[in-house]
């Protein structure tokens, strides 16, 4: 078996799923048996690697003098979706574009999943049916890696000094926040965690979240008329206050959303938890002003109730930072040309940790990794795309 899909195989098999509840860093201990592995495949190809208090690991080629050192990103979390505990990978060559039986009473097919039909006679590797894969982001990993030992094992390709870093929790939203962008050097850099190798993105959302408490007024219901204010049903109306187009499912592509994720109430008190996203900031402003009016429309239908709103920020739209850098863009460009891969260029319906590192002072778009239906056990990879997205990173760290 190749090098490259051995290391893959070899780094499913370490369990690294991170935890939401947990206050430790990295959020679980597990994801540190990757890490050290990790770190000793690049002390192998003669790379020094540090693995820092936070379980980040870090290392980095030398390149030609004189040329931007850039650097390379995937995380080492699997998602807490779906167990990544004993995956069993199983390779599926030359895929006849029929069922493929996973195992544990699951399969998948063309007939559910449409993208199958572009992997015919490619291999894949799937799950057996009771775990996720794990190549989020660990086809990333093994591609960062595969780079790097394609210029190691041949010096006499000038290319790009490369900087590495791999990060834990990211599933859990935490990946970026102990990166030392300064340690890290790179002018600025490639997280490798999308799906397909023409996948390019560099839009996320800009996010806000919007807290909303409604306090009622409770009466003994036998004796409530023209006194009682159940904050519930207040509640019920704040939300249908909100444009009812601008849920998640109603939206797509630049398309924002106001997304109800938690409620719970009582006659005296409800408690409303919406999630708000918007490519453009101005019309995440505007979303904004909608919970201002929903609040206004609600007091004035039902007096006596009071409904307190808190909105606050998230994340922002890594955009801004890549539009000031477009030598960014360029480096990309020239990579996809070079291997012959029409980049499409998709607005991401959420965050990077990418958009982390961009805000960070280093621009940071995101590229594919040749695997599909993540967080799940329908994931699966496609292994001649996992070696066209090798390929494409050597072409965009080459002078
Ligand atoms: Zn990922």
């Amino acid at each position: 078996m190749d090098k490259t899909l051995q290391r893959f195989l070899d780094c499913v098999r370490i369990d690294t799923q991170s935890d939401d509840q947990s206050e430790s860093i990295p959020s679980t201990a597990k994801q540190l048996n990757l890490a050290k592995r990790l770190a000793e495949d690049l002390k192998n190809l003669g790379i020094a690697a540090e693995i820092d208090q936070f379980g980040i690991v870090y290392a980095s080629l030398p390149g030609k003098e004189g040329l931007d050192p850039i650097g390379l990103n995937s995380h080492m979390d699997t998602a807490l979706e779906c167990s990544g505990k004993d995956v069993k990978p199983q390779i599926i060559e030359n895929y006849d574009g029929g069922t493929i039986e996973l195992g544990n009473g699951y399969s998948m097919s063309p007939k559910d999943f449409s993208n199958l039909n572009k992997h015919i006679g490619h291999d894949l590797v799937v799950t057996s049916g009771d775990t996720l894969l794990g190549a989020d982001d660990k086809a990333g990993l093994a591609i960062i890696m595969a780079v790097l030992d394609h210029f190691v094992s041949h010096p006499e390709i000038p290319h790009h000094p490369i900087r590495v870093c791999f990060t834990p929790d990211e599933e859990i939203g935490r990946g970026p926040d102990h990166v030392d962008i300064k340690k890290f050097g790179a002018k600025f850099a490639f997280t490798v965690d999308g799906s397909s190798p023409e996948e390019f993105s560099y839009e996320t959302f800009n996010a806000a979240h919007a807290d909303v408490i409604i306090k009622g007024v409770s009466i003994h219901p036998g004796d409530a008329k023209g006194k009682l204010v159940n904050a519930s049903t207040v509640a019920f109306a704040f939300d249908r206050a909100l444009p009812e187009k601008q849920r998640p499912e109603f939206t797509c592509g630049r398309e924002g959303f106001n997304h109800l994720v938690g409620i719970v109430g009582s006659v005296d008190e409800a408690k409303m938890h919406y999630i708000i996203r918007n490519h453009d900031k101005n019309l995440l402003e505007s979303q904004k002003k909608d919970f201002e009016k929903a609040k206004a429309a609600v007091e004035k239908a039902f007096p006596g109730c009071k409904v307190e709103l808190k909105i606050e920020n998230d994340y922002r739209n890594m955009r801004e930072v890549i539009d000031q850098h477009p030598e960014v863009l360029e480096a990309a460009f020239k990579g996809y040309k070079r291997v012959g891969i029409e980049p499409k260029i998709d607005p991401i319906r959420g965050g990077t940790d990418g958009a982390g590192f961009s805000f960070m002072g280093c621009p940071c778009p995101n590229l594919g990794t040749g695997s599909y239906n993540h967080h799940g056990r329908f994931e699966y990879l496609d292994v001649n795309e996992f070696h066209q997205m090798i390929d494409l990173v050597i072409a965009i760290l080459s002078e």
